[in-house]
């Protein structure tokens, strides 16, 4: 294991890059440092008895608002790991060019525990605690879902909101990831999961950088190991394995299984679920030592768990190219400069998980327009186009069967956008870390690339206000 605590490791990371930035020391220092951290502890009535239950909300920085960032419930939940995953919130959100600061909220509980009435009462103590200190709010700080959390929680925080802020004409607007039901947006479940596709689909697209590690360019073959099965590590592998790849190993906290001819992500899925357990899938060979499955052999490695995962001890150990990380912080700092030596190329998650933040930030936006996507538009371009196709249909003097005609006029729907927008978002932001990496030669892999990227894009909101010379 590491001696280097998240969060420390997050810093080692930013001074990293801090140094090849060139900005003044104080500047660097306002935009590493927490700005906010809120400890609380409040009393819980649990199975007939009082429970005093410790939890925080950081927010890491206020150079935009609201700060953004989700909310953990897990038994292992403390003050470093809520400013470590606060302030990769920030560079995330700078990344992706999404105007919020960074935060992070926990709640040390294991879920599994608590009933749903008690995790009902936890959490709407916990949204009201956040709301007397002015801490949640569509313009303060908007919580979304994170590790142990999901549409359930994010609607208990919003109806606590709105019964504390009657009439706010806004306030939907104060959490993201809530059910489409309630004031949420379709897509924003897998938005995640997503993300980190497309974002390895990019990386794997340049024929340079493949030639580099031996492997051909694109997913098709590729083999995908995917460390946890929770909701950003089944919808990886779901589109991991929709896009051509062939899903060998997947771990979960209870043991891991391999199979080197192919896994089908959905039939695991549904044999935990029947049976309770990842173990003893059909044709899979059974890890019982779960970490034990990061060590076999694969192209692309997907830790979609916990952070320090992988680490100085077992970092040699790991047969990858390329590990995209769909979680927070799963490669220590340490193991990060022990994997660049040897060659694997590491997608980091301050891009590679932003897909999660980046249609939390469509969904916000819905909240605070009050109409859905394409409502305005979808009827008008399938006009539109309709009328394309009449007029080439006249000129070529070629009819179209029905269904080339529904496809092509179709106008769009609000998923077709939310996915539209949420590719353009992570194209984009490769090519500008990719670039960072390949032009600056003191980069030396794409993590440091992407942090130069952030603490430049944030720096300039400082030194706009003249607050630095
Ligand atoms: P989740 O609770 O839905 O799923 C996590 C899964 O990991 C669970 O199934 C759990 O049993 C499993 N797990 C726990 N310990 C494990 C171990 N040692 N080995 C293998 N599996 C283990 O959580 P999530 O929302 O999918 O979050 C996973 C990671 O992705 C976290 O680091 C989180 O911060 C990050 N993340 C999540 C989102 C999001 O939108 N949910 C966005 C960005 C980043």
């Amino acid at each position: 294991m590491s001696n280097t605590s998240f969060f420390q490791s997050v810093e080692k990371n930013f001074e990293k890059a801090a140094k090849i930035t060139g900005h003044p020391r104080g500047l660097l220092d306002q935009i590493r440092v927490c700005n906010s951290v809120y400890h609380m502890k409040f009393p819980v009535k649990v199975k007939g008895e009082f429970q005093v239950i410790e939890a925080w909300r950081v927010q890491h920085s206020h150079h935009r608002t609201p700060t953004k960032g989700g909310i953990r419930y897990d038994s292992m939940v403390n003050e470093d790991e809520v400013m470590a995953l606060a302030s990769l919130m920030t560079y995330k959100c700078a990344i992706v060019d999404v105007p919020f600061g960074g935060a992070k909220g926990g709640i040390k509980i294991n879920p599994k525990e608590f009933s749903t009435e008690e995790l009902e009462r936890v959490t709407r103590r916990y949204a009201a605690e956040l709301c007397k200190k002015q801490m949640l709010g569509p313009g303060l700080d908007v919580p979304a879902p994170d590790y142990g959390t999901g549409e359930k929680e994010m609607s208990w925080i919003v109806d606590t909101y709105m019964a504390l802020n009657p009439g706010s004409v806004d306030g939907y607007g104060c959490v993201t990831g809530k059910p489409v039901t309630q004031h949420g947006i379709n897509g924003r479940r897998e938005a995640t999961g997503l993300g980190v596709f497309y974002g390895v689909r990019e990386a794997v697209g340049f024929a340079d950088d493949m030639a580099e590690l031996g492997l051909s360019t694109g997913l098709k073959g590729k083999k995908v190991i995917v460390q946890g099965l929770g909701n950003v590590g089944y919808y990886s592998a779901k589109f991991f394995q929709d896009g051509g790849a062939t899903i060998v190993g997947i771990g979960e906290y209870e043991g891991a299984i391999y199979n080197a001819n192919g896994l089908d992500v959905d039939a695991v899925f549904n044999h935990r679920k029947s049976s309770g357990s990842i173990l003893n899938f059909p044709g899979a060979t059974n890890i019982n030592a779960t970490a034990e499955i990061l060590e076999q052999p694969c192209d692309i490695l997907i830790p979609a768990a916990l952070e320090n995962v992988i680490h100085e001890g077992n970092a040699s150990k790991i047969k990858a190219k390329i590990i995209g990380e769909a979680a927070n912080g799963p490669v220590t700092a340490e193991a990060d400069d022990i994997l660049t030596d040897m060659g694997v190329m590491i997608v980091p998650d301050m891009y590679l998980n932003a897909g999660g933040v980046t249609v939390s930030y469509f969904e916000w936006l819905k909240n605070l327009s009050h109409v859905r996507f394409g409502r305005l538009q979808k009827r008008f371009e399938q006009g539109s186009n309709s009328r394309i196709v009449e007029a080439i249909e006249e000129l070529t003097g070629k009819k179209l069967n029905a269904v080339e005609v529904d496809k092509i006029i179709k106008g769009p729907d609000e998923i077709d956008l939310v996915r539209s927008g949420l590719e353009e978002t992570m194209i984009n932001s490769y090519h500008a870390i990719r670039n960072e990496w390949k032009s600056n030669a003191a980069c030396k892999n794409l993590r440091t690339a992407a942090f130069v990227v952030a603490i430049n894009k944030i720096a300039s909101d400082y030194l706009a206000l003249g607050i630095f010379p």
